[in-house]
C-alpha cells in the first residue's frame, strides 16, 4: 500500500542543482557534438578537393577549400611580404583541417609548399635555393639555431637582396622527423624564435609559447620587414572561430606592439 502521507511527485520540492546540472552537461553535449562536426565537415572538405577535385563546387569554397558555411575568405587580405617563404609540409599535415600553413599561402606573396617527407621529395626546392641570391635560413629550433634578432640584425647589414625563410610543418614529432631526415638543411643557417604565447587554441602543443606555422611566419615576417602581420592573425583567428562556434576573439594584445618588445 502506498503510504497517504507520501508526497507524490509534483509536490516534491524542484532540486535546483539536479536541473543546473542537466542543463550544464546539455550545453557540454552540444559544444562537443558541434566540435566533432566541424572537425569531420572540415576534413571531408580537404578529402574531397585533395581526391575529386571536380567535385569542390558543390561543398567547398573553391579559394580557401573551406566548407561553405566555414569559408575563411572574408577574413583574406593580401600581405605584401619581400621575403620568400618556403614551407616543407609533412604529408599527415596536408589533409589535417587545422593545417595553419595553408592560410599562409592564402595570405602572403612569395609562398610556396612543398609535400614530401624524404630529401628526394625535395629536389626542385633544392635546386633553387642553389641559385638563390637571397639568405636561405631555416626556421627550426635545432642546437645550432640563433635567436631571431641576431640573425636578422646580421643580414640587413650584408645582403640587401632579402630572406628566404624556410618552415616545417606539421607536429613537432613530425617536424622533428623532417628535420632529421633532410640532412641538406643542416647546411643552411637556422633561427629559433623568442617566447611568444600562441594565439593558436585548437590544435594541442607541448607549450603555450609553441606557435603554429603561420605565426611562426607573421613573427619572421614582422622582425624581418615590419609590416603589419595582422591579415595572417585575421586568417587564423576566423579559422579558429569556425571550428569552434563562436565569433573571433580578440588578439589579447596588440601583436605589433608586442613583438617590437620582444626585438
Ligand atoms: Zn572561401
Amino acid at each position: 500500500m502506498t503510504d497517504p502521507y507520501e508526497k507524490s511527485d509534483i509536490e516534491k520540492p524542484i532540486n535546483t542543482f539536479l536541473i543546473l546540472q542537466s542543463v550544464y552537461s546539455t550545453m557540454i553535449y552540444y559544444v562537443i557534438i558541434r566540435y566533432i562536426l566541424s572537425e569531420l565537415s572540415l576534413r571531408a572538405c580537404l578529402h574531397i578537393s585533395l581526391r575529386y577535385p571536380y567535385m569542390i563546387q558543390r561543398t567547398c569554397c573553391t579559394h580557401c577549400l573551406y566548407p561553405i558555411k566555414t569559408c575563411i575568405c572574408s577574413a583574406i587580405s593580401p600581405l605584401s611580404n619581400n621575403s620568400m617563404i618556403d614551407i616543407i609540409q609533412h604529408p599527415s599535415e596536408q589533409k589535417a583541417a587545422k593545417n595553419t600553413a595553408r592560410l599562409v599561402a592564402l595570405c602572403a606573396a612569395n609562398t610556396q609548399l612543398w609535400l614530401g617527407e624524404s630529401a628526394t621529395d625535395f629536389i626542385h626546392l633544392k635546386n633553387q635555393l642553389k641559385t638563390q641570391e637571397r639568405s636561405v635560413c631555416i626556421v627550426y629550433p635545432n642546437h645550432t639555431a640563433q635567436p631571431i634578432g641576431t640573425l636578422l640584425t646580421q643580414n640587413t647589414l650584408n645582403n640587401p637582396k632579402g630572406w628566404r625563410f624556410i618552415f616545417l610543418d606539421g607536429t613537432w614529432k613530425k617536424a622533428y622527423k623532417l628535420w632529421q631526415l633532410n640532412p641538406w638543411l643542416h647546411a643552411y643557417p637556422s633561427i629559433h624564435l623568442t617566447a611568444v604565447s600562441s594565439q593558436y587554441h585548437i590544435r594541442k602543443a607541448p607549450h603555450d609559447h609553441c606557435l603554429s606555422t603561420l605565426e611562426a611566419v607573421a613573427h619572421c615576417l614582422h622582425h624581418c620587414e615590419h609590416i603589419d602581420v595582422q591579415p595572417l592573425y585575421n586568417c587564423l583567428h576566423k579559422m579558429q572561430a569556425s571550428f569552434m562556434g563562436f565569433a573571433p576573439h580578440k588578439p589579447r594584445c596588440n601583436d605589433s606592439a608586442k613583438l617590437k618588445k620582444i626585438t
